[in-house]
């Protein structure tokens, strides 16, 4: 016969979309509509029911961007609709061509209950489901304007993305807010042709394509297309056949959950990310009440906790859907933070922090690590999630990589301690599955452990504002659950994935580090101040807490434990992936300065109360060294009065060129009158660290404009622009007080000028860079290039709790494309004797290259000081921005992590009458206290976190200043893992972190 297969697709691709999804709702009746513009921020809903409401007709603008617009509508259900589901089915003006990201509502009854969301992709709620006839119905609509930043419009710079500089017009036109019959047959025929539609499309010839072709012209056959819902029952029927056909027993698996990745913050404000949450949710559970086995899943417990706070009226139905079992908590965070510049005691919070909260509020710990959309993975966090509780992790975002494919989906994870944990990447690329045809049969033919594992992941919903799950989407489930052809879809918990998985497949493969994102590789530099203001609040937090305790137990201060943890909780959701990587608009970039300004009074406060209480009141000089190293007599984590006799100052002259030299008992550095670094030697050695014919520090200014995703991305070819900042306006040289040497430099360029002070102390061997830039550049990138005289193999960067090594060559495409990379407070670049490291204070990104000259091999490592993408916020960094970066002359892993601790935790002066002795005491080569705190379950006990730091074995013991009653092994959040006994010497294999409680009394 002839083959029709192109005609009958293309006649119920047409037939669906333009005759038979609009028939869903054919009949309807527009509401009488009034509606009130808020002049400015968002009401609580009780208030909004309450407003004075203006007349308004369907089909003018409301809405100027970030605007709440609350509507009213009334109607009354006409008597020959009795018996028939009615629904109400509005279009605030939705570009459907996009899920989310734009207008939304939440619909409220006349007694303020929540009913459900509209979306652009979901349109409609169910009112009534069998109608008396003539009933009055009132709802209320509380639907936010907010602007669409990114999307057609690709990456072109706008101001709409603050309230503060967006434009005050108008934005959407609605198009329709009625009272409508629901037509149950129209919409489950669409449902049928959809997904058969799609399996046709997949499957390859044969007869079950043909048969399902055939049986779709005959559905097709049987409809009137002017009588749609009359004759949508009898076409069904000639679909039955092809929809009963079992699928075969090597069916792929698709372990489906109801999602919607909802960003924290991204290219709206937090306040508007509670909103979003509220509706979803709502949405969410309206549905779980109208199916039977849909679940729904959802991460961060700072989003729960918004909820709970601002929105009652959800909250309960959240609850009640949780205690059912069908509203998953996920991934035990506070927030879907990044991981890879987050501090190891920061990561420990966000797992504490989330999980008490879903054991507080539900009596429930998540299983697993929900991360779909971070920009890459710490080769730190395996440890971290094992000794955490957690048994499983699952992202996706590896697939975005620009260059290589990663060989896994089901695999095993190992970080750089050696801890393992079973990890899985969803095979059709995406946490915002619609379980469309086309996703399914990726996830089948790419699935990589198909010789043993029978299945994979698959998060159903739209997110950022699209509302979910849809009933579409739980209706395509329902026929996907067993049919010829078609992977199997079943909605269930992850955890019961996992479990089937470790059956299946008891030797997964390893993946050994790092799970590095080849792209979005500026998210380590963009938004300087919102990176300087997560490292700040993280020392200050660990610093308040460390004397904090060390008041508690020595001079019975309170442990001000509510205060921490709110301190904490406001600090873990700015590690949000789309706030500390720099990625959102103005707006959230603003507020994030108001809110790290905030912490860092409150811990400077709980720091000065808790060190004045220990101290007591005197006019004796007294230093505080909150670091876990002591030095010059000065304990760590205790304080001593300041000793009279200072050391030898550093010798500064004037070299005959007109630059400087300064040097101290352990280094000699010369400065080159244009204020560059052209030799720096470790004088117990001779060896000189700077390249030869080479400066450090020099300044390197590139054009940076990629090719899209702006403050995200940048890509290689930036390097082949480049200039360099050599000229000085002016320089000079002074001694401190403290008897210290500092050459101060200026410099201008373009629009921009900048202050370099270089310091020498007295007995460091760290020359400490403090700049000052009024940065006035576009589309830019400034890095600070130190040319090392190091042959380094690798460079080791500092993560959680130790640190990783990365070859300095680009042999294979993995490692070409790892060409910016990550680092905490150091980046160490060693040959076997010598090293040299760059540490910082709010620093995370760095480059290196090797340079040859005649077959000497020296290592270039140059720090990403400041970027300047114009989207999403056009401003980016403009205007004054401070850092801190050092050079330690000579220096292995251990020298570099005590000057990265020391830079970030400085010692603090003031007077009282006395030092006092620290509450804990570590001893042992390559350990370092990380935390000293009390329990979270605030009885009152000393927990301590120690880590081994240098990658080796390490043995030492732990003492503490305190009557100790008993002494217990706990897990990162604090669970009870085995009784130590009274002392505890630990006994640390290689960047082992392990936390002990101690008893008191
Ligand atoms: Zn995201």
């Amino acid at each position: 016969m002839h083959d029709d297969a192109t005609l009958t697709v293309g006649r119920a691709s047409r037939a669906l979309k333009e005759r038979i999804l609009p028939a869903v709702h054919a009949a309807s009746i527009p509401f009488d509509v009034a509606a009130h513009e808020l002049p400015g921020e968002p009401i609580p809903p009780t208030k909004g029911l309450q407003l004075e409401f203006q007349a308004y007709e369907v089909g003018t603008p409301w809405g100027p961007p970030w605007g709440t617009t609350w509507f009213r509508l009334r109607g009354t259900v006409p008597q020959h609709w009795a018996g028939r589901q009615v629904e109400l089915v509005v279009d605030l003006g939705f570009d459907v061509s996009r899920t989310g990201f734009q207008c939304e509502a939440l619909i409220y009854r006349p007694d303020g209950t929540p009913l459900k969301a509209v979306n652009p992709q979901n349109q409609h709620a169910v009112l009534v489901e069998e109608a008396a006839g003539g009933e009055e119905i009132e709802l209320f609509l509380e639907a936010a304007a907010n602007p669409e930043i990114h999307g057609s419009r690709g990456f072109i710079p706008t101001y709409e993305g603050d309230v503060l500089t967006a434009h005050r017009e108008p934005l959407y036109v609605t198009r329709r807010m009625d009272l409508a019959l629901f037509e149950e047959d129209t919409h489950e025929l669409a449902l049928d042709i959809e997904v058969l539609l799609d399996l046709a499309q997949q499957l390859p010839e044969g007869r079950r394509r043909h048969r399902i072709l055939q049986a779709l012209d005959d559905a097709l056959d049987v409809l009137d297309l002017q009588d749609i819902p009359g004759t949508a029952a009898a076409a069904r029927a000639e679909l039955t056949e092809v929809l009963a056909s079992p699928s075969g027993a090597s069916a792929h698996t698709i372990s489906a959950v109801g999602h919607a990745h909802i960003d924290s913050a991204w290219l709206w404000p937090v306040r508007e990310t509670i909103r979003k949450v509220a509706r979803t949710t709502t949405s969410m559970a309206e549905l779980i009440d109208r199916t039977e086995d849909f679940v729904y899943g959802m991460s961060s417990a700072q989003q729960y906790a918004w909820i709970k706070e601002h929105r009652p009226e959800v909250w309960e139905r959240i609850r009640e859907a949780v205690a059912a079992g069908r509203f998953l908590p996920l991934g035990g965070m506070w927030v879907e933070s990044d991981v890879v510049m987050p501090t190891g005691e920061a990561i420990v919070r966000q797992f504490s922090q989330g999980q008490r909260f879903f054991e507080r509020e539900f009596g429930v710990r998540c299983r697993g690590v929900w991360l779909p959309d971070s920009f890459g993975y710490s080769p730190a966090l395996p440890q971290l999630m094992v000794r955490a509780g957690f048994d499983w992790f699952f992202t996706q975002k590896i697939s975005w990589n620009q260059v290589n494919k990663f060989p896994h989906h089901t695999f095993e994870w190992e970080g750089i301690d050696g801890s393992r944990i079973l990890s899985h990447f969803p095979p059709m690329d995406t946490y915002n599955s619609e379980l469309s045809g086309e996703e399914l049969a990726k996830a089948t033919a790419k699935f990589r452990e198909s010789r043993r594992a029978s299945g994979s992941i698959a998060p159903v919903g739209y997110g950022d504002g699209g509302g979910g799950t849809t009933r579409e989407m739980v209706g395509r489930a329902q026929r996907l659950a067993d049919l010829e052809g078609s992977p199997t879809v079943r909605w269930e918990h992850p955890d019961q994935f996992y479990d089937r998985a470790r059956d299946e497949v008891p030797e997964p493969p390893v993946w050994v580090g790092e799970l590095y994102l080849e792209i979005h590789r500026a998210t380590l530099t963009s938004q300087h101040k919102t990176k300087q203001g997560n490292r700040r609040s993280e020392h200050l937090l660990m610093e308040a807490e460390l004397w904090a305790s060390t008041a508690a137990v020595g001079a019975g201060t309170e442990y001000p434990y509510d205060e921490l943890d709110e301190l904490w909780q406001m600090t873990l959701l700015h590690q949000f992936h789309d706030i500390l990587p720099g990625t959102s608009i103005a707006w959230v970039h603003r507020e994030a300065q108001e809110t790290y300004e905030h912490i860092r009074a409150r811990t400077e406060r709980i720091i000065h109360d808790a060190l004045t209480a220990l101290v007591g009141t005197g006019d004796v000089p007294v230093e505080a060294n909150p670091t876990p190293f002591s030095a010059d007599g000065l304990p760590a984590h205790g304080a001593s009065p300041v000793p009279e006799v200072g050391s030898d100052a550093v010798r500064l002259t004037e070299t005959k060129d007109g630059g400087f030299e300064l040097r101290n008992a352990l280094v000699s550095v010369t400065i080159t009158p244009e204020g560059h670094v052209s030799s720096a030697v470790d004088l117990a050695s001779g060896r000189e660290c700077v390249a030869p014919g080479r400066e450090a520090g020099v300044l390197q200014l590139h054009q940076d404009f990629p090719n899209k995703w702006d403050a995200w991305d940048v890509d290689r070819f930036y390097r082949n622009r480049v200039t360099e900042l050599r000229e000085a306006s002016s320089l000079s040289a002074e001694v401190t007080e403290a008897g210290g040497a500092v050459v101060t430099v200026d410099r201008s360029f373009s629009a921009s000028t900048l202050q370099q002070r270089l310091i020498l102390e007295p007995d460091s061997r760290v020359l400490r860079f403090e700049q000052s830039t009024d940065w006035q550049e576009t589309e830019k990138f400034l890095k600070a290039s130190f040319p090392l005289d190091v042959r380094a193999e690798h460079t080791a960067a500092e993560t959680q709790f130790g640190f990783h090594r990365r070859v300095t060559h680009s042999n294979t495409s993995w490692e070409a494309a790892k060409f910016e990379t990550s680092m905490h407070r150091f980046v160490l670049a060693e040959e076997p004797g010598f090293g040299v490291a760059l540490v910082n204070d709010s620093i995370y990104g760095y480059d290196v290259t090797r340079d040859v000259v005649d077959a000497d091999v020296t290592t270039t490592v140059r720090l990403s000081l400041l970027r300047a993408p114009r989207f999403p916020d056009p401003e980016t960094d403009q205007g004054v921005q401070t850092h801190v970066y050092g050079m330690v002359i000579g220096a292995g892993v251990a020298e570099a992590t005590r000057a990265g601790i020391e830079m970030n935790m400085p010692r603090r002066r003031l007077q009282g009458s006395q030092g006092f002795a620290p509450l804990v005491r570590c001893e042992g080569e390559g350990l370092v206290v990380s935390a000293v705190k009390l329990a979270e379950d605030r009885s009152g006990d000393l927990v301590v976190r120690v880590y081994e730091a240098l990658g080796r074995r390490a043995e030492g013991t732990i003492t503490v200043n305190a009557p100790v009653a008993g002494v217990r092994e706990v897990s990162l959040i604090e669970d009870d893992l085995t009784d130590v006994g009274t002392f505890a010497p630990v006994r640390l294999r290689p960047f082992e972190v392990r936390t002990l409680r101690f008893s008191l009394g």
